[in-house]
């Protein structure tokens, strides 16, 4: 899956990682920084270290009348399924259905189609990686606006 490469700054210093949250690899790094890079990690939908739980665990139901939907996740999302089978084709799965208490995981950007067979509740929750450090609220270091 093609993935542009960005810069995090960190109080000692710089590194470089893909969009997505993975590592840049040594292929990757000796390509331009302006150019997207393959990542292969995506392409298994291997979640990147580090992510954490943000929001609330959002539900759905799949099946009559539309037992069939698309989507693409603008963040890395664990699926649950709550109860039913659902069958989840799309980037680092192989469509089997999965039934009660499976899991997947799906990619940030990467299109998904769901089909509950017949019927299946799912839950959805967002993953991100943490913004700041916990203790940064502590520490008073702000600069002014
Ligand atoms: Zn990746």
């Amino acid at each position: 899956m093609r993935r542009s490469i960005e810069t995090i700054d960190l109080d000692h210093g710089s590194w470089l990682r893909l969009d997505c949250g993975h590592p840049v690899n040594e292929s990757a790094s000796a390509v331009n920084d302006d150019e997207p890079a393959d990542c292969a990690l995506c392409d298994r939908a291997q979640l990147p270290v580090g992510l954490i739980a943000v929001g609330p665990v959002r539900r759905r139901h799949i099946g009559d009348p539309r037992p069939c939907t698309v989507m693409t996740p603008t963040a890395w999302t664990v699926l649950t399924v709550e109860s039913g089978a659902v069958r989840v084709g799309g980037r680092g799965h192989s469509d089997r259905p999965l039934a009660a208490h499976a899991r997947a995981v799906l990619v940030a950007g990467a299109l998904y189609q769901l089909t509950a067979v017949p019927d299946a509740v799912i839950e959805l929750q967002r993953l991100e990686f943490p913004r700041a450090p916990v203790a940064s609220t502590d520490v008073g270091d702000r600069t002014g606006e």
